[in-house]
């Protein structure tokens, strides 16, 4: 079974395990971050009235209500939300129309910014990130309030992926919905176990993350059509399909997941007996290692080199 590493804010980690869970995956449940209600902000400040509100996060609106609970848009203020979470989130609470663009990202919110033509602008969020909001803003000339309701408190990630880092025959997908939580697993990590990190595939949630991940020196890097949970699980099936592809083996003849060995041409069997890379821990039902695809088979050349 395909172990999944799920990120996410500590808040939010139970419910996106659920659901690649629900998609037959193994999901390890490894927040980088804790979500905690940002104890500088005054409540007065959140009430400060703006013609547009920008939303960035669905945590950005439950702590302003933990900060102002009686906290909400007068009649004529447009709120404009990143993405549909923060969509559902806030139609639950309020009665106040929201809108948010397709793109679910800030190029998105800029473009409703454009078309709504706000003399002022006030930002719920959390501390950095969402820069190109920001120099939209100063660029237009539009009064620009920024109100960092949460901040995110990093966790200690290691123990969580202990079982990864001692079976390294067996990757892990990594998955990550923000820079930032990339960020903190190598901030948080030991050289040499960032070092494994960085040959797990990952999946991420928009294209700057990919960037910086491939920056940061990932190689096999998926892109899921959005962060959403949904999105994000449907990346990881598409890219454990494309990390099953089959290769011969050039000694034994058997078959084996090409991602599962050193060797392109070699299964991590013989790859081991004739080169001493690292052997997969060969895990076999119905013939084959459910690991490596490897079918047992041997040369006579390997055979006598077992037996030394
Ligand atoms: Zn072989
Ligand atoms: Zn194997």
């Amino acid at each position: 079974m395909t172990t999944v590493i799920i990120t996410r804010p500590q808040p939010v980690v139970a419910q996106a395990a659920a659901v690649y869970q629900a998609a037959g995956l193994q999901a390890v449940q490894a927040p980088c971050f804790d979500v905690v209600t940002n104890p500088s902000v005054r409540a007065e400040w959140l009430r400060l009235p703006a013609d547009v509100w920008v939303i960035l996060s669905v945590h950005a609106m439950t702590h302003a209500l933990q900060l102002a609970p009686d906290w909400q848009p007068p009649a004529a203020t447009r709120v404009i939300a990143v993405g549909p979470a923060v969509v559902q989130a806030w139609q639950q609470r309020f009665s106040h129309p929201i809108d948010c663009h397709p793109a679910m990202n800030s190029e998105g919110v800029i473009e409703l910014l454009q078309a709504a033509q706000p003399q002022s602008v006030k930002i719920l969020t959390t501390l950095g990130g969402r820069e190109a909001i920001r120099q939209h803003c100063m660029a237009d000339a539009i009064s620009y309030h920024q109100v960092n309701t949460y901040l995110l408190a990093p966790l200690p990630v290691e123990a969580a992926l202990r079982p990864a880092f001692d079976d390294p025959s067996n990757a892990p997908v990594l998955t990550a919905t923000s820079v930032g939580i990339l960020q903190q697993l190598q901030a948080s990590l030991s050289e040499s176990l960032w070092a494994m990190v960085l040959t797990w595939p990952l999946v991420v949630g928009s294209k700057r993350i990919a960037q910086a991940a491939e920056q940061m020196g990932f190689s096999v890097i998926k892109q899921a059509a959005s962060p959403r949970d949904a999105h994000m699980c449907q990346a990881v099936l598409a890219a454990k399909e494309s990390l099953n592809r089959i290769a011969v083996c050039d000694e034994c003849q058997s078959e084996f997941y090409e991602q599962s060995s050193k060797m392109t041409l070699l299964c991590p069997e013989c790859a081991h007996w004739l080169y001493g890379h690292e052997n997969c821990d060969h895990n076999f039902a119905k013939g084959r290692c459910k690991k490596c695809y490897w079918d047992g088979s041997e040369t006579d050349q390997i055979s006598s080199i077992k037996k030394g």
